[in-house]
């Protein structure tokens, strides 16, 4: 490849979800593309009409954004690019490196069982006839070298061998004129100056008849870099029952992008033993040479990790944002005031949440209006000596001057020893009346979550409950 400036991109087809694995491969172009300097651009692989909606386009926009893989130029789109493609075609034509191929849809499929059954790959008898009649219909075929072979010298799997005998003459140009999947990627990659091809290795094959088209047409072929599948959990094909395959369901189930990010680096590519870096490590890391050939498996365990430490590392304010959205969608009730109340609830809780989901659940009890519903449990904790001494608790913590949790902790602890008990004697009932039985942290956080006078109430109410 020369000298040019590295250019990737990711060319996914619009027709529904934004898979991981293509999150992936966007990751690796944008790694890639931030290790040397260079560009990482979005190409919509929208020619199939029927498949290709609007919807599913903003579908990859949003997985795209929401990732934070932002590419450097605006998308392409290959509908769009149709005459490109045909000129590339009719160029083919004029240097004898394609032609014009007759055969009806039953000579091809005689031809193709044939073929099958004497193992060799289809042959049009219009390939050496030069005819022309325009009135009657054809396609474009490219007129693949027979002899010899193609190596495709791929970064992650290394060098690659076909036998030029076994690939068929690829249709260019159907019957109606609309250009195919293989030609339309190769003018697109090369008028966007594409350096470097990173995707699946599912298209391993169309790169060695990629390779023979550029080649025909004179054209650099780019860098390969064929990456090896995600599979699930158990080394089998990623499917609905390994919990996740979409971008966006990994958004909704409470995982951060940048837990994403570092999470989908890992599978497939590593530098040493390093788990945990930043955008920055992994881009000044990035060679495609480290990339694994084997396909990686999904690891719930890992992205958990990763995402707690994620959620450990984030701004309290993004996070009040993202828990108050989880509350939204699960129509818990909203009030005034609550925006303080997770600003100083969630630095107590969120050590322990693997995802802002749980994160939000970690949040209820605090934000829960009282009078709070009791559970018959709680309810049956405050007994007469249980809820005296609860009173007893409560006028000591009235006198509390410093609401933080080191001065609670101690002051709970003195309260213990001045009443000759352990704290399992009251703790329990404790939690459970400012809680009303929701996950909530230990005694003093829970109790610097309400805020005083939140926390002296919720005592008060379920002790004249109790009463
Ligand atoms: N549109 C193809 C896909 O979604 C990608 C083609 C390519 O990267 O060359 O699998």
């Amino acid at each position: 490849m020369p000298d040019r400036p590295v250019v990737t991109r990711i060319a996914p087809s619009p027709t529904g979800a934004m898979h991981i694995g293509t999150a992936r491969t966007a990751l690796f172009n944008w790694l890639y593309a931030k290790h040397t300097g260079g560009k990482f651009l979005l190409r919509i692989e929208d020619t199939d009409r029927e498949r290709s909606t609007d919807a599913a386009v903003q579908v990859i926009f949003d997985g795209l954004a929401w990732l934070g893989l932002t590419p450097d130029e605006e998308p392409v789109f290959q509908f769009a690019r149709a005459e490109r493609h045909v000129l590339a075609a009719q160029e083919l034509l004029a240097k004898g490196a394609a032609y014009r191929c007759y055969m009806t849809v039953e000579e091809t499929t005689a031809e193709r069982e044939i073929a099958r059954a004497e193992g060799r790959a289809i042959r049009s008898p219009w390939r050496d006839a030069e005819a022309n009649f325009n009135d009657r219909p054809h396609v474009i075929r490219f007129k693949s070298p027979q002899e010899g072979e193609t190596v495709i010298r791929d970064k992650v799997k290394g060098d690659i061998t076909f036998q030029n005998k076994d690939l068929d003459d690829l249709i260019l140009l159907r019957t109606d004129g609309t250009p195919t999947y293989n030609l339309a990627v190769i003018v697109d990659d090369h008028e966007m100056g594409i350096t470097h091809v990173i995707r699946g290795d599912d298209h391993l094959n169309n790169a060695a008849r990629q390779t023979q088209i550029y080649e025909a047409l004179g054209w650099d072929v780019p860098v390969w870099a064929h990456l090896p599948m995600i599979n699930g959990p158990d080394g089998k094909k990623l499917s609905k029952r390994h919990g996740a395959q979409a971008v966006s369901e990994f958004d909704e189930m409470g995982y951060l992008p940048e837990a994403m990010r570092n999470y989908l680096a890992r599978l497939g590519w590593g530098h040493g033993n390093d788990e945990i870096f930043t955008d920055e490590q992994a881009a000044s890391w990035f060679e495609l040479e480290d990339v694994v050939g084997a396909p990686a498996r999904l690891d719930w365990d890992k992205l958990n990790h990763l995402n707690n430490h994620y959620i450990r590392l984030a701004q309290i304010e993004r996070l009040a944002e993202l828990v108050t959205k989880i509350h939204q969608t699960r129509d818990f009730p909203r009030h005034d005031g609550d925006q303080e109340i997770l600003l100083r609830t969630i630095p107590l809780v969120r050590d322990g949440a693997k995802t802002t989901l749980e994160l939000a659940d970690a949040t209820v009890f605090a934000l829960k209006r009282r009078p709070l519903e009791l559970p018959d449990k709680i309810k049956g904790m405050l007994t007469e000596e249980t809820s005296a001494r609860l009173g007893r608790l409560r006028e000591a913590l009235s006198g509390e001057p410093v609401w933080e949790v080191s001065e609670l902790e101690a002051a709970l602890r003195g309260f213990a020893e001045s009443e000759g008990v352990g704290m399992g004697k009251f703790g329990p009932a404790l939690r459970g009346v400012l809680s009303g039985g929701s996950p909530a942290p230990d005694l003093a956080g829970a109790l610097v979550s309400l805020g005083k006078p939140e926390s002296l109430e919720r005592l008060d109410d379920a002790l004249s409950q109790a009463a």
